[in-house]
């Protein structure tokens, strides 16, 4: 019975994943126009993740492994899943390696699982905290269905409740790595992380480049915004970028603001961009507030203005630009871009600039 149902089962969810890639394509370009190399970012993109990308994530050796095994185990599962229990090349040699895949990402996971059990402050909780159960089940789940095509078990193996818990292992597996990646979850950041390490808008910043100076206003277009008023004001591929955040909250324990108890933290106001982005309030945001400012006040959408909606100007203006959030975000987020284009509108559009310091939470 499985046999029939997997294939159905798995085309279903690719089909859902393209359904809520094209939906979140059209909410990033929601946002303004920005030149990037289309195939050359593409064709980057592979050498960006293993070099660049990976460069800071070493920073925390017991991550770096952990995300080599789940990530690498998860997409290499994923597609000899598809050959193997979608289009039924029930082979030897495939079933073999889908056993050595499966097996690497359940490792991974566990190591998911165990930083999880008791995870710092600065990680975000919520739908993150199911994210190694998730993975736990579709590595578990295609392992044992794979034994058959291996050739160690017989097929039908176990009787049909042991097919019953596989076949819900692997629905729960598979809802959350295949339609979750695109249309929201934890898994989200590797739809949008991958496209936008190719589109990034500091090309400049890969193979070991530095960019840090501020992007200068384009003048020269009389429509382009002074600065970000709404979501819609900034760039599509800023918008993409916000969508890959994992909630790591590495630029949270980064940052002098937070830590000063100024009412800024990078995360949230990452996640509060992504909230601009798709619309709706910050209620659900399950990690570190800004500091003396409660979550589940704050709300906007994509046409709204950001500031007194969505985040108030003295979060804005508690930033020193120190750009330490831009180099510990694994990533590679440009935090410091999105809040001086909010600035700008602030103090060349609304003429409003900062005019004392915020009163921090700690004080
Ligand atoms: S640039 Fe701003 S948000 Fe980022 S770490 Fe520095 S103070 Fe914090
Ligand atoms: S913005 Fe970057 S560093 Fe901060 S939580 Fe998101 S992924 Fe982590």
């Amino acid at each position: 019975m499985l046999n029939t149902l997997l294939p159905i089962l798995l085309f279903a969810a690719l089909g859902l994943a393209v359904l809520g890639a094209l939906r979140r394509v059209a909410m990033w370009r929601r946002g303004r126009a920005s030149k990037v190399d289309l195939i050359g970012g593409l064709l980057a993109m592979p050498k960006r993740y293993m070099v660049d990308l990976h460069h800071v994530v070493a920073r925390d050796k017991y991550i770096a492994n952990t995300h080599v095994a789940t990530a690498g185990g998860a997409v290499a599962s994923a597609v000899l899943a598809i050959l193997v229990h979608g289009f039924g090349l029930h082979n030897r040699f495939l079933g073999y390696a889908l056993l050595l895949m499966t097996a690497v990402m359940f490792v991974g996971a566990i190591f998911v699982y165990l930083r999880r059990r008791n995870p710092p402050a600065r990680l975000s909780k919520g739908p993150w905290m199911r994210l190694p159960k998730s993975l736990l089940a579709f590595s578990a789940s295609f392992f044992l269905l794979t034994l058959p095509v291996a050739g160690i078990l017989p097929e039908n193996f176990g009787g049909w409740l042991l097919a019953v818990i596989l076949g819900i292992g692997v629905l729960w597996g598979v809802s959350e790595l295949f339609f979750g990646m695109t249309w929201g979850g934890p898994m989200k950041h590797a739809f949008a992380g991958a496209l936008h390490l190719a589109w990034h808008r500091r090309a400049e910043r890969f193979g070991g480049g530095r960019s840090t100076g501020l992007k200068p206003l384009d003048l020269n277009d009389p429509t382009a915004p002074l600065g970000v008023e709404k979501p819609e004001d900034f760039t599509w591929n800023q918008l993409l970028g916000f969508d890959a955040c994992v909630q790591c909250g590495k630029c949270e324990a980064a940052c002098p603001a937070f830590a000063a108890g100024q009412p800024l933290n990078p995360k949230k106001l990452i996640q509060d961009m992504v909230v601009g982005l798709a619309g709706g309030t910050d209620a659900k945001f399950a990690g570190s507030p800004y500091p003396g400012k409660p979550v589940g006040e704050h709300s906007g959408d994509p046409h709204q203005p950001i500031v007194n909606g969505l985040v108030d100007a003295e979060t804005l203006w508690s930033c020193t630009t120190c750009r330490a959030c831009v180099e510990e975000c694994p990533m590679m987020i440009e935090h410091v871009d999105a809040i001086v284009d909010m600035r700008r509108h602030l103090t060349l559009e609304k003429a409003r600039p900062r005019t004392r310091a915020p009163k921090s939470s700690k004080t």
